[in-house]
């Protein structure tokens, strides 16, 4: 990005009032961080100078030079964490075309490393240490250690812990006298973007990362990155739901569940319309699954929810209410029903340490009470 782009990006959300030339030196001043004793080069400048800057009619080159042995991105990261939470999204959604993995937690820390790098390259600084890559025979990328512990954790943890190229799931670690040790190796997926984007890196076993440098096309280009969307919509998931602890006395609904031995259940006498108004034809399983578990349970989950509200053990309208709006975050995310059902019941589960075909039970409760999904519009 040009300096001129990423100035007019952040003038659009941060001006305040103020003029482009005020604003650019604005900018300036906070990337820099100047001893007392030493001449601030930013503040020589003059405000005609910076207008020129901000609309691109004069490079930065020189600027860039002067300062850069000053620039300090962390003045930028107080710079913009000291702006109402409202701006940091704006700026958030505003960057987020240029850099996929940008997030509300991240915003300031993204824009200061870009504000850097625009910097350094002006001044021709070749590439910023941090991000210095090894080249292998092949001419592509494995990155170097640095990349891996600024990016490592996040990378294994998105993975789980597992190798996520087809047919291999190896563990990323190897255990061997009681201690643990990673075994894994930071890939770049597509050599002609950035190598330092965590949107195009994956943590593979070493085997995979090897084949896949030496011996990649565009068929498994295409197919890293598709693992690699999965991988990230998943930790988006698990994001949008983490916000939302289960409410309290859920799990008690779960053992009256379990502890309902199969000769008590009364089967529904009726067909369960709404599960077949609501899931779409293409998700067969789901609409099976979900058929046989409202079949058999709906009455008894009913039944215990009643009971346990009649109790005040349980609150039960409330829980409908986080049922719902997990749901409607999730469908609005673009999942599919079949994610949606997964994700619903992979966070009733980790709430509540309880078995996850009890939880399939409720989901699909829940998905006859038309709490979940909406019905097919035709
Ligand atoms: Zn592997």
């Amino acid at each position: 990005m040009k300096f001129s782009d990423f100035a007019n990006i952040l003038y659009s959300i941060l001006a305040d009032g103020k003029n482009t030339d005020e604003f650019t030196q604005e900018l300036f001043l906070n990337i820099v961080d100047y001893p007392a004793d030493v001449d601030n080069k930013v503040e020589n400048r003059t405000l005609p100078a910076f207008k020129s800057y901000f609309n691109g009619t004069r490079s930065i080159d020189g600027i860039a030079k002067d300062i850069n042995k000053y620039i300090e991105p962390e003045v930028f990261v107080s710079y913009i964490n000291g702006l109402p939470e409202g701006t940091i999204s704006n700026l958030c959604n505003a960057l987020i075309a240029y850099i996929p993995d940008i997030n509300l937690y991240n915003t300031a820390e993204v824009c200061a490393d870009m504000f850097k790098k625009i910097l350094f390259n002006a001044a021709n600084i070749k590439k910023n240490k941090k991000t210095t890559l090894i080249e292998i025979e092949s001419g592509a990328c494995a990155l170097s250690d640095i990349i891996k512990q600024r990016y490592g954790t996040r990378l294994l943890v998105e993975s789980k812990g597992l190798c996520p190229n087809d047919n291999c799931c190896r563990p990323l670690y190897i255990n061997a006298n009681g201690q643990t040790d990673m075994n894994y190796e930071i890939t770049q997926i597509n050599p002609n973007l950035p190598p330092d984007s965590f949107a195009n890196l994956i943590a593979l076993c070493p085997d995979c990362s090897k084949r896949y440098l030496l011996a990649k096309d565009d068929e498994q280009m295409n197919r890293m990155e598709i693992i690699k969307r999965h991988l990230i919509s998943e930790a988006e998931t698990i994001e949008v739901l983490a916000n939302t602890k289960v409410e309290e006395g859920v799990e008690r609904v779960l053992r009256k569940i379990s502890d309902t031995p199969m000769m008590k259940l009364i089967p529904l006498s009726y067909e369960p319309v709404s599960l077949r108004e609501k899931i779409l034809p293409e998700n067969r399983s789901l609409y099976i699954k979900a058929k046989a578990y409202v079949t058999e349970y709906y009455p008894a989950v009913h039944g215990i929810f009643q009971q346990l509200s009649k109790e005040r053990k349980l609150r039960f309208d409330p829980f409908c209410m986080q049922v719902k709006m997990n749901y409607i975050n999730l469908r609005d995310k673009g999942l599919t029903q079949p994610e949606i059902f997964e994700a619903l019941v992979e966070w009733l589960a980790s709430n509540t340490n309880d078995r996850k075909d009890l939880c399939e039970i409720v989901i699909s409760y829940f998905i006859q009470k038309c709490e979940v999904f909406d019905a097919i519009t035709e």
